[in-house]
């Protein structure tokens, strides 16, 4: 039996590089409460992302959550339930109710043919995800936002170094917020941050994620959020090789896409114009009536081979028990058929592409 492959494996630099960035730490003793780490990964990722503003946080869902915050959205935003638990529970931990609109079935992004409808007068923001990295239709959510005046706060957790017409995604929409996570594109073990325009909401956000504090005095309501040094260093490691991590991705994407391209029964994600990819996923949408199986058949196929695809996003947030049964998913019904036709395959940069050859032969005999 071969080592088992999973759906990702996070990115490490070289063990030196690590130990030679956090070496100063034992000089200075400064671990956490924004150190020259965190400022330095600050300034790179500012530059690398091509925003204006940035501010670090201990993961991609504070950065979610305290941004909202931040913003000072009040009752409805509109927003997708085919995406992570952590958009939705961020939402509703601020105390707003999330209006869940329906997605494209190309890109799995928001259709932007039906947010209208979902407004009210209690709508104050959109929420969309850029998931898998692929980019939603960014001039269409602005027309709408600027015509109602609704905040747009884009999760783009899943699209690091992701580019749109030559600009950074991260500079879009009112804030755009990242997540760090191991097992994300671009990792700070665990990590996050959150890019914006203006500098009142940038000191409102840093007073957030500590505690509230303004010279040491609580005016907010606040939190612990604020990213340690050991993890901002690990950023500083894992930067200096995203370029080819990235370009390691494509090779790999491309290969599954020379494979499963055209095969009927099967829909890959769409190559969109003007967007410059990060290969974060590689998601399958399964049609069981042209395919001859459905996605839970070919997940148990490639598990006999030790081979572990993901149901990334399987099922709805709309449909967690932890919201009871408030929201039907039969409102996006689009979104509820991808979630049980979706497969998302294993991708990470060092991914043997003959292991890519083997999924993707494993995956073909499934077809009936
Ligand atoms: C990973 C992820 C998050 C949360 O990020 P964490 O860093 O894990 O807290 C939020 N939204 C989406 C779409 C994600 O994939």
């Amino acid at each position: 039996m071969n080592d088992p492959i999973l759906v990702t494996r996070s990115s490490m630099p070289p063990i030196n590089d690590y130990i030679k960035e956090i070496e100063s730490l034992w000089d200075t003793h400064h671990l956490t409460n924004m150190g020259e780490k965190h400022h330095a990964l600050q300034t790179r990722l500012k530059d690398y992302l091509g925003v204006q503003q940035i501010d670090l946080l201990t993961n991609g869902h504070m950065a979610l959550e305290l941004s909202m915050q931040a913003l000072g959205l009040t009752g409805e935003v509109i927003t997708t339930p085919f995406t992570f638990a952590s958009t939705t529970q961020a939402i509703v931990r601020n105390g707003l109710k999330p209006v869940f609109s329906d997605v494209n079935p190309d890109d799995f992004t928001l259709d932007v043919t039906k947010i209208e409808e979902c407004i009210t007068d209690k709508t104050s923001a959109i929420i969309p995800v850029h998931v898998y990295g692929n980019v939603c239709n960014i001039e269409e959510i602005e027309r709408i936002a600027k015509k109602y005046h609704l905040k747009v706060l884009y999760d783009a957790a899943h699209c690091f170094g992701v580019r749109y017409k030559n600009r950074g995604i991260g500079a879009f929409g009112d804030i755009s917020c990242f997540s760090f996570h191991a097992t994300k594109v671009f990792n700070t073990i665990e990590g996050g941050a959150v890019c914006f325009h203006e500098n009142c909401f940038g000191k409102k956000l840093s007073a957030l994620k500590n505690f509230g504090f303004y010279d040491g005095i609580a005016y907010e309501l606040g939190v612990n959020a604020k990213m340690n040094e050991f993890c901002a260093a690990m950023g500083l490691c894992n930067l200096r090789y995203i370029e080819e991590e990235i370009l390691k991705r494509k090779i790999i994407a491309d290969r599954y896409r020379s494979y499963l391209d055209g095969v009927s029964g099967l829909r890959l994600s769409p190559i969109q114009k003007d967007v410059l990819q990060n290969y974060a996923y590689f998601p399958v949408v399964f049609d069981e009536n042209l395919f001859g199986r459905n996605r839970d058949q070919v997940i148990e196929e490639l598990s006999k081979y030790n081979i572990f695809a993901r149901k990334y996003f399987y099922p709805l947030t709309s449909t967690f028990p932890c919201y009871g049964n408030q929201y039907s998913p039969d409102t996006t019904p689009v979104a509820l058929r991808l979630s049980h036709q979706i497969l998302t395959l294993p991708l990470y940069p060092e991914l043997d592409l003959k292991d890519v050859d083997r999924i993707c032969e494993i995956l073909l005999r499934c077809k009936r």
